[in-house]
C-alpha cells in the first residue's frame, strides 16, 4: 500500500486523509497540537467545498452544527444601528448550501468521518524530510524516523514542510497590510443572538458574534504595517489596547476584558502564492499552498477542494505522482489565483484605509438591504467556477 504522511490535522489535512484512505491508501496523520484543537473564530462554508462535504456524507452534519445567522448589522459609534441585511440571502441564493461554523466544529467533523481507521499522531512534528526520489525519510520532532512514499503538507499558513522542502516563508507569504485577533469571552452582555454586529472605522474592524453556551466570539481586523502579530499573546493584547484606544461602541469594554479570553488568536492576514505546489515526492495543500486569507471568507472550503482533487487525482494516476500532482496543479492554480486577487480587493471592507473607503463599505452594505441587488451581487460569487472530478474510485489504488 502507498504510504501517504499528511502533515498537519486542520481542514485540508483529514480530508485528504479521507479520501486516500477510500482510494486504498495508507495515510497517516501527524499534527502539532496534543489534542484537536477546540475554540476558535467562525468560518463561513460554502461552494464546491461544500460540496465535498457532501461527497463525504459529512454536509447535514456540517449544518446541523452550523449557525444560521438572522441578521448581519453594522453600528455606529454609540452603537446605533447603521444598516442590517439578512443572511439568509446566501443560504437561499446557495440553495441551503451556505453555513457559519466554528472551525473547530468543522474539522472536528471532517475528522469524525475518519472513523478511527486513520493513524493519528498528535502532539509531533516534522523536523527533517529527506526525498532520495524512492522515497521520503521522515525524521519527527520526537525523534522518530519513518519512511513514506509521499508526504504532503497540511499545515496551515505558516507551514514547516514548506519550509523544510521549498525555502523560507518570506519567499511566498504576501502580507495584505491587516492584523486580525480573534478571540472568545464568556458572559459577556449585550448578546444579539444570531446575529454579527460589527463596528467599522478608518483603519480597522471590530466584530462581536454571539455563540452557543454564553460565549461571545470577537474579531478585530486592523490596519497595521505586521508588527502586532510578531509578538507574544500578552504582547500583541497590549500593542491592541493601544491601536485601538479612542475607539468608540463597546471597544473600551471588549478590550479590557480581552484577557480572560478563553481562546486568543492573533496573526498577520496574509495570502501564499507559490509558482508551484509540489516538488518530488512532497506536495503543500490548503493554506500552505494557497492561503487566500479570511478576507476571502472561503479558505476552509478550498481547503477541502484542494484535499479532494489531490486525492481523486493520485487515484487516477494509480498511484504516479508525478502525473497526478501535474494534474493538480493544473487544475487548481488557476482557480486558486482568481480567489485570491478576488480576496485582496476585499480588504477595505475589513479595515478602510480612508473616510472614501469607509463610505464605499457602508454604501454597498445598505444596498444588501435590498434583496435584488444582493441577489445580482451576490449570486456568482457565491458560485465557484471549478467542476470537480469524479471521486477517486475506492479500488483504484489498491490495484496499483
Ligand atoms: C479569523 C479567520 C477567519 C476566517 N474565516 C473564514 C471563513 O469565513 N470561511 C472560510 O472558509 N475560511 C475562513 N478562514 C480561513 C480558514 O480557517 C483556513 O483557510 C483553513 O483553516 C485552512 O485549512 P488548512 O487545513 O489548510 O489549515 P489549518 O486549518 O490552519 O490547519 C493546519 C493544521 O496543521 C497543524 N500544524 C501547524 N503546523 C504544524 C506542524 N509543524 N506540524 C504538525 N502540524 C502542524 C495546525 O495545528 C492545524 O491543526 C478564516 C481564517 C481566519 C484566521
Amino acid at each position: 500500500m502507498i504510504k501517504v504522511l499528511i502533515v498537519g490535522a486542520g481542514i485540508a489535512g483529514p480530508t485528504l486523509a479521507y479520501w486516500l484512505q477510500r482510494a486504498g491508501y495508507e495515510p497517516t496523520l501527524v499534527e502539532r497540537s496534543p489534542e484537536p484543537r477546540r475554540g476558535g473564530y467562525i468560518v463561513d462554508f460554502w461552494g464546491a467545498g461544500f460540496d465535498v462535504a457532501d461527497r463525504m456524507g459529512i454536509a447535514a452534519e456540517v449544518i446541523r452544527r452550523g449557525y444560521h445567522m438572522r441578521e448581519v448589522r453594522q453600528v455606529g459609534d454609540d452603537g446605533h444601528r447603521i444598516t442590517a441585511f439578512d443572511p439568509e440571502l446566501f443560504v437561499r441564493s446557495t440553495s441551503g448550501r451556505y453555513v457559519s461554523i466554528p472551525r473547530s466544529e468543522l474539522a472536528a467533523t471532517i475528522y469524525d468521518a475518519l472513523g478511527g481507521r486513520v493513524e493519528t499522531i498528535f502532539g509531533d512534528s516534522v523536523r527533517a524530510l529527506d526525498d532520495d526520489d524512492a522515497r521520503v525519510r521522515v525524521t519527527f520532532e520526537s525523534g522518530t524516523v519513518r519512511d513514506f512514499d509521499l508526504v504532503v503538507g497540511a499545515d496551515g499558513l505558516h507551514s514547516q514542510v514548506r519550509r523544510l522542502v521549498f525555502g523560507p516563508d518570506a519567499q511566498f507569504e504576501k502580507y495584505l497590510g491587516i492584523t486580525v485577533a480573534a478571540f472568545d469571552l464568556p458572559g459577556y452582555r449585550p448578546r444579539n443572538e444570531l446575529g454579527p454586529v460589527m463596528y467599522t472605522n478608518v483603519g480597522y474592524q471590530v466584530t462581536r458574534l454571539s455563540l452557543h453556551d454564553d460565549v461571545t466570539m470577537f474579531l478585530f481586523t486592523v490596519a497595521d504595517d505586521g508588527s502586532i502579530a510578531a509578538h507574544d499573546a500578552e504582547a500583541q493584547q497590549a500593542a491592541l489596547r493601544a491601536r485601538l484606544a479612542g475607539a468608540g461602541w463597546e471597544t473600551p469594554r471588549i478590550l479590557e476584558r480581552m484577557g480572560d479570553a478563553q481562546t486568543f488568536y492573533c496573526d498577520r492576514v496574509s495570502q501564499i502564492q507559490m509558482p508551484s505546489w509540489t516538488r518530488g515526492r512532497v506536495a503543500l495543500l490548503g493554506d500552505a499552498a494557497a492561503c487566500v486569507s479570511l478576507l476571502a471568507g472561503q479558505g476552509s472550503a478550498l481547503a477541502m477542494v484542494e484535499a479532494y482533487v489531490l486525492a481523486a487525482d493520485l487515484a487516477r494516476a494509480h498511484g504516479n505522482h508525478v502525473q497526478a500532482f501535474a494534474r493538480y496543479e493544473h487544475l487548481l492554480m488557476p482557480f486558486l489565483r482568481s480567489k485570491q486577487k478576488a480576496a485582496i480587493r476585499l480588504a477595505p471592507a475589513f479595515a478602510p484605509r480612508n473616510r472614501t473607503q469607509l463610505f464605499v463599505r457602508n454604501s454597498v452594505m445598505k444596498l444588501f438591504n435590498l434583496p435584488f441587488v444582493a441577489k445580482l451581487a451576490m449570486g456568482n460569487s457565491l458560485r465557484d467556477a471549478i467542476e470537480l472530478p469524479a471521486p477517486a474510485a475506492p479500488a483504484a489504488a489498491a490495484a496499483a
